[in-house]
C-alpha cells in the first residue's frame, strides 16, 4: 500500500536513472547538502533541506519528489530535473515455505544481487549483500566460486533495505508510523561479498540504516559479518559500531587456510589479537563465531575443545550454521547429533552456542546459497 498521498503533481519531473542523473539514496548529509548547494539551494538552507529529504526519503519512503508536499513546488521540479530516487527493481521474488523471502534484484547496470528477509517470531531480519560476487573464495560457499563483478554503491546497499520495506508494505501509512509494527528489525550483512572489501559503501550506508532520520535502525541491531579482513575491523568498530560476527570455521590454521583461505594472509593467531582489540567488546556486544559444520572437517570434539581454549576471554557467542549445500559443494553437512555434541562442548565452556536453523532452503536462500545470475548471463551472452 503506498504511503503518502501519491498523487502525481505535474510540475514534476520524473526522469530515468541515468548518467548526469545522480540518485540521492545513499548520499551522506554532507555529500547531499553539497548536492543541494550544487543545483543553487542557498548554503544557509542546505542542511534543512537535507533533513526534509531524508525524511521523506528514508522514513516515508517517496519515491518521488513531486510527494515531498512541504517543499515547494518550483523546488520539486527543481530537484526532479537534477536527481532521481530510483531504487533497484525486484526481477524474482520467491517466498519460502517458512517465510523467508528472497529478492533478486536488478541494479542500473544489469547486474544483480540478492537479499534475503527472514521472518521470526519477534522479529524479522533483512540479510543484505555488499557486492556483486566476491573476490574471496571460500571453498564452501557458493558466493565464492563466482568471480567479483563489483562493488555496491552505498545507495545500492541502502536499497535493499528500501525495496524490501516496499515488498513488506512497511512504510509508515494512514494507520501511523512504522514503530511498533516493524517488519524488518534487524540487518545484517551477510548476503553476497565481504564487506570490509568495500568499506567506505558499506560504512555511509550503515550510518544512513542507523540514522533516527534515515531508516532509523540501531547499530546494535546491525551486525557486519566478516571473513575476517583484519586491517578493516577495527577501524569498523570505531567508525560503523555495529555489531560484528566473523566466520572462524575452523581452529587450525591448516584447515582455516583450506576453507577460507583469507588466512593464509591473516592467520588465527592474528585474527583473534584483532578480535581481543574488537571497540565497545563486551558482555552486552559479544562478538559472534561463525562455524559451519563440515561433515569430517571441523566438527570433531577436538575441535570444539581447540575452539572454546582459542576464543577464551572474548565475550562471544558461537553460531554453529550447518552446511548449506548447492550444486557441486564438495562438502557434506555434519550429522545433527554431531552438531549436538560439538554444541554440548562449547555450551558447557560458558558460551551460548545456537545453532543457526536453515531458512529458506527451498529456495537457495540459506547462508551460502546465494549466486546471482549475473556471472551465468555473462557467460551465456558470451556464448
Ligand atoms: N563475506 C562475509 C559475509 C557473507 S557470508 C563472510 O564471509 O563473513 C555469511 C555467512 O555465511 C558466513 O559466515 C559464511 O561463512 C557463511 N556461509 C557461506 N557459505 C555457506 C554455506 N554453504 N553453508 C552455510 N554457511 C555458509
Ligand atoms: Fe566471500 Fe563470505 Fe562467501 Fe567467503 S564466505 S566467499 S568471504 S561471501
Amino acid at each position: 500500500m503506498p504511503v503518502t498521498p501519491l498523487v502525481p503533481d505535474v510540475t514534476a519531473v520524473s526522469r530515468p536513472d541515468g548518467p548526469g542523473h545522480p540518485n540521492l539514496i545513499g548520499l551522506t548529509r554532507d555529500a547531499m547538502r553539497d548536492a543541494l548547494i550544487g543545483i543553487g539551494v542557498p548554503e544557509k538552507q542546505a542542511r534543512m533541506r537535507t533533513s526534509q529529504l531524508w525524511q521523506w526519503i528514508y522514513q516515508k519512503g517517496a519515491q518521488d519528489f513531486s510527494v515531498m508536499t512541504n517543499l515547494a513546488k518550483a523546488f520539486r521540479g527543481q530537484l526532479a530535473e537534477h536527481f532521481t530516487l530510483a531504487r533497484p527493481a525486484i526481477t524474482t521474488k520467491q517466498v519460502s515455505m517458512d517465510g523467508t523471502r528472497k529478492y533478486l534484484l536488478r541494479l542500473f547496470d544489469g547486474h544483480e544481487v540478492e537479499a534475503v528477509y527472514i521472518p521470526d517470531e519477534n522479529r524479522g531480519t533483512l540479510c543484505i549483500s555488499s557486492q556483486v560476487g566476491c573476490t574471496l573464495n571460500c571453498s564452501f560457499c557458493h558466493t565464492g566460486t563466482q568471480n567479483l563483478v563489483r562493488n555496491l554503491s552505498a545507495g545500492e546497499i541502502v536499497a535493499q533495505v528500501m525495496v524490501a520495506r516496499d515488498d513488506l508494505d512497511e512504510w509508515p501509512d494512514d494507520s501511523g508510523p512504522v514503530e511498533g509494527r516493524r517488519r524488518i528489525t534487524n540487518v545484517v550483512l551477510m548476503g553476497m561479498g565481504e564487506p570490509l572489501y568495500n568499506y567506505e559503501n558499506v560504512r555511509d550506508a550503515m550510518h544512513i540504516v542507523m540514522d533516527n532520520e534515515g531508516i532509523s535502525i540501531s547499530r546494535r541491531r546491525i551486525t557486519l559479518s566478516t571473513s575476517g579482513v583484519v586491517p578493516q575491523i577495527e577501524r569498523a568498530g570505531q567508525e560503523i559500531g555495529c555489531l560484528l560476527a566473523v566466520s572462524f570455521h575452523a581452529t587450525t590454521d591448516a584447515v582455516r587456510d583450506q576453507l577460507v583461505p583469507i588466512n593464509k594472509k591473516w592467520n588465527i593467531e592474528t585474527l583473534l589479537n584483532t578480535l581481543r582489540a574488537y571497540p565497545r567488546l563486551s558482555n552486552s556486544e559479544r562478538i559472534t563465531f561463525e562455524y559451519v559444520m563440515l561433515k569430517g572437517i571441523n566438527d570433531s570434539d577436538a575441535d570444539a575443545r581447540r575452539l572454546v581454549a582459542l576464543i577464551k576471554g572474548i565475550p562471544a557467542k558461537i553460531n554453529l550454521i550447518p552446511f548449506n549445500p548447492w550444486p557441486g559443494s564438495p562438502y557434506q553437512r555434519s550429522d545433527w547429533d554431531r552438531i549436538e555434541a560439538f554444541a554440548e562442548i562449547v555450551n558447557n565452556a560458558g558460551y551460548a552456542s545456537p545453532v543457526r536453523t536453515p531458512r529458506g532452503e527451498d529456495i537457495m536462500a540459506a547462508c551460502g546459497q546465494l549466486k546471482s545470475a549475473s556471472q551465468k548471463a555473462r557467460a551465456s551472452a558470451r556464448k
